[in-house]
């Protein structure tokens, strides 16, 4: 019921001046975004390299209604990836990128060809670019893109997301030698028809693709803050004997740092999710939904 009051709040510009005018936001907002542009992203992006995590930053950017608006996305990015090689932040950092920012509903083409940008500019960077998962109307779109930017630069991640029906098949087909697959939860309100509801049935679902990847021949990259479902692809990677650069973790900027720690502490792998930008409203508001009674309590 909560979650789907701030779901639905995600999508309101009327709460969403009111949100970000108001003083509580700010320190709820630096709890999970690294700040409102690239030169805060790449400072917190050195201080979690410090404590042995890698990243993978994010812009938040609001809906792209223009090729203008795509192609400044695009530039973003790349400008980013220039500035994390230089600061020799690479390969430990990479980018997530969302097709809706780039152009995606205006011409999928142009989506493409804004992502094989920035893919050549995170290649010369000496690191890598992964698709976030989007509504399950965008899934087919994004892995075609995905599987035709991999003819150009192979190690191009693609999102998935164990909610949706589909996601077990997505997996087989997406477990190839080599092939990065961030595995998460799905952060989309999904109708029945496409996605399992109850949160068994997608703890099950993320379980069964978790098998497949671990057993396949690709990178599986395993974003959740699960405590059950960590322990299980921690046993999953030690049954199909993976090494620690064989699969990672991932888990947002914010959310249960003493794990992200205890993770790289025991040998893993582990990337953080890291937004930055000044659109973070939708992002905000999706993390609330996750655990609403995890909000500060008023003093
Ligand atoms: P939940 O069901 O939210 O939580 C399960 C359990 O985890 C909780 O019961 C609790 O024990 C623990 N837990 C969770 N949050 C907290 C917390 N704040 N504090 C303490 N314990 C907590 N979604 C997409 O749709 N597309 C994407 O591309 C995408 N990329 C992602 C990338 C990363 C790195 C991560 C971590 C998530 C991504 N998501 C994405 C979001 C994801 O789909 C889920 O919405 C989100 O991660 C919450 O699911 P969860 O697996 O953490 O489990």
């Amino acid at each position: 019921m909560l979650r789907s009051l701030f779901l639905a709040a995600a999508g309101s510009s009327r709460l969403e001046r009111l949100v970000e005018s108001a003083p509580v936001s700010k320190g709820i907002v630096r709890r999970f975004v690294a700040g409102q542009d690239a030169d805060e992203a790449l400072r917190v992006s050195r201080e979690l390299a410090d404590d042995g995590l890698g990243v993978t930053l994010a812009r938040l950017d609001g809906g792209t209604g223009s090729a203008e608006q795509a192609a400044e996305v695009r530039d973003g990015y790349v400008a980013v990836l220039g500035r994390l090689r230089d600061a020799g932040l690479t390969p430990a950092a990479e980018v997530s990128v969302k097709l809706s920012a780039l152009g995606q509903a205006i011409d999928e083409r142009l989506a493409y060809e804004n992502a094989h940008t920035i893919c050549a500019a995170a290649d010369e960077a000496g690191t890598t670019v992964t698709l976030d998962a989007e509504d399950h109307g965008t899934t087919d779109a994004m892995i075609e893109t995905a599987l035709e930017l991999r003819k150009d630069f192979p190690r191009t991640g693609v999102a998935l997301q164990a909610h949706l029906r589909r996601t077990e098949g997505d997996c087989r087909e997406l477990s190839a030698e080599g092939s990065r697959v961030r595995l998460c939860k799905g952060a989309y309100a999904e109708p029945e028809s496409v996605a399992f509801q109850s949160a068994l049935d997608v703890d099950k679902s993320f379980v069964r693709c978790l098998n497949i990847l671990m057993s396949g021949e690709g990178y599986p990259m395993v974003a959740t803050h699960d405590p059950r479902l960590v322990a299980i692809a921690e046993d999953r990677a030690r049954w199909f004997d993976r090494s620690t650069g064989e699969y990672e973790f991932q888990l947002l900027y914010g959310v249960r740092p003493e794990e992200q720690a205890r993770l790289a502490a025991g040998g893993h792998t582990v990337r953080v999710y890291l937004p930055y930008g000044d659109q973070w409203y939708g992002y905000l508001m999706r993390r609330i939904a996750e655990r609403p009674l995890a909000l500060p309590k008023r003093k």
